[in-house]
């Protein structure tokens, strides 16, 4: 192709776009044209078992004409109605919700998707509480806006700016980091937790934000004497518990909400992502009884038009159901059950190159040992010396998986639906260039 041809292809700035050398080389080859089940289809054929669930989200597979064929239903039906009126499909899935989620969670209001969601939580947080400061953690994810990458805990963009009420304490990835020892972690995330409510003045907190399972961390789940120590700690000083469950909401920990799994009673769960398996954008806050009357007698004057689309809560409706009928969160806890007892086997076989399995579900994290020291200025762990290796020959084999921030972890987040043969594969290759590295 000349110059001037190449010039003229359409282009569009991807999110997280790097501009490195292999994002700038945007040629038909490298583009996806199908994605059915856990599968996504390059231009040229080539067909790759995606074990990142595209970005977390493919719970029930792709592609699939039933979901497809619910949606054409809700466009033909009511394909819009403004945010600010109620509609009878964003009644429905409230009642589907209510169905499956802990019975004091009862109140939703929804969003577009995972960062504007948290974001209502934490306005929502400040108005009962009428305080301003947001507790998290370093490493943690919360969401990619202005306001919220403050509160996600890896720092600010170039042109962000750090918000003065964004507050964060050590996680348990990073405690675990400086300690070796998940138990230690647990107890230097909670004196970590404490010290900094005291320092800044506990009563000046309007929410304590946590993930179950920290999904870019490196799938790191909470000790349950973290999760007690923190519902004790927001009892007292009144602070809002919100659990963010974007990731392990809707059954990708084995279980319906990832909070229970970890003893979270939180007073507010935020989902998004698994929420429609990825079939529209729909984010949602899900406020406890008491906090959702509060905001419905005081109102809760926020949000965004495209809020709550019908489409999209028809999405998640199909969701629910498929999630129930199909029987796939038992699914996913059986699989990941396996997919874990087998990473165990490659740990004890290949002791000196893989540090920690860990996670819930079918979200799952290999953690491989540092090679040579951190580089300095580096954000990258030195285990990224092993692991880029073999997400690169993965890849050429055909299996696409990601990492965790900082390059330490090989995350493996598949549909439900992912079979016995391609665990087979991955679980084959991993060992092989376990050996290579
Ligand atoms: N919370 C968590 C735990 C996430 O992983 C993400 C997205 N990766 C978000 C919030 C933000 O969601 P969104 O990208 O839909 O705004």
């Amino acid at each position: 192709m000349g110059r001037a041809a190449a010039r003229d292809r359409p282009f569009y700035l991807p999110i997280w776009y790097t501009a490195t050398p292999a994002e700038r080389r945007a040629t038909p080859e490298n583009t996806y044209v199908r994605t059915e089940g856990m599968t996504i289809v390059l231009a040229d054929g080539t067909a790759l078992d995606d074990w990142t669930g595209q970005a977390f989200v493919n719970n029930i597979g792709m592609g699939r004409p039933d979901v497809a064929q619910a949606l054409a239903d809700q466009a033909a039906r009511m394909s819009w109605l403004g945010p600010a009126d109620f509609a009878e499909v964003r009644l429905e899935l409230t009642a589907d919700l209510r169905s499956v989620l802990p019975r004091n969670l009862t109140t939703p209001f929804y969003g577009i998707g995972g960062s504007d969601s948290i974001e209502a939580a934490i306005r929502a947080a400040r108005k009962v509480t009428r305080r301003k400061k947001v507790l998290a953690f370093t490493n943690g994810y919360h969401g990619d806006t202005m306001t919220v990458e403050s509160v996600s805990g890896t720092g600010v963009s170039e042109y962000g700016e750090p918000q003065s009420w964004a507050v964060h304490t050590i996680s348990p990835y990073d405690a675990f980091q400086a300690t070796g020892d998940w138990d230690r972690a647990a107890e230097r995330t909670l004196e970590g937790i404490r010290a900094t409510l005291k320092r800044h003045g506990p009563r000046s907190f309007a929410c304590i934000l946590v993930e179950p399972v920290m999904g870019s961390a490196g799938a790191v789940p909470f000790s349950k004497d973290v999760s007690k120590g923190i519902r004790e700690l927001c009892d007292r000083h009144d602070i809002k518990l919100v659990a963010d469950e974007v990731i392990t909401g809707l059954g990708r920990t084995g279980a319906w909400w990832g909070s229970p799994a970890v003893g979270l009673t939180p007073d507010a769960v935020v989902l998004a992502k698994g929420l429609t398996g990825g079939y529209a954008p729909l984010g949602a806050a899900v406020f406890e009884r008491s906090w959702g009357d509060a905001l419905r007698k005081t109102g809760f004057p926020h949000g965004l038009t495209f809020g709550s689309h019908p489409i999209a809560c028809a999405a998640a409706r199909a969701t629910i159901r498929i999630l129930k009928s199909e029987r796939l969160i038992e699914r996913c806890k059986a699989m990941g059950a396996s997919l874990r007892r087998r990473l165990e086997e490659l740990r004890e076989s290949h002791p000196t190159v893989v540090r920690d399995v860990r996670g819930a579900g079918l979200f799952l994290g290999m953690e491989l040992r540092a090679r040579g020291r951190r580089a300095k200025g580096s954000e990258l762990h030195p285990a990224w010396r092993r692991v880029k290796p073999i997400w690169r020959g993965l890849w050429n084999a055909g299996i696409r998986v990601t990492t965790n921030n900082d390059g330490s972890t090989i995350l493996l987040c598949p549909a439900f639906t992912v079979t016995d043969e391609q665990m087979d594969r991955l679980v084959d290759r991993l060992d092989f260039h376990l050996h290579a590295v």
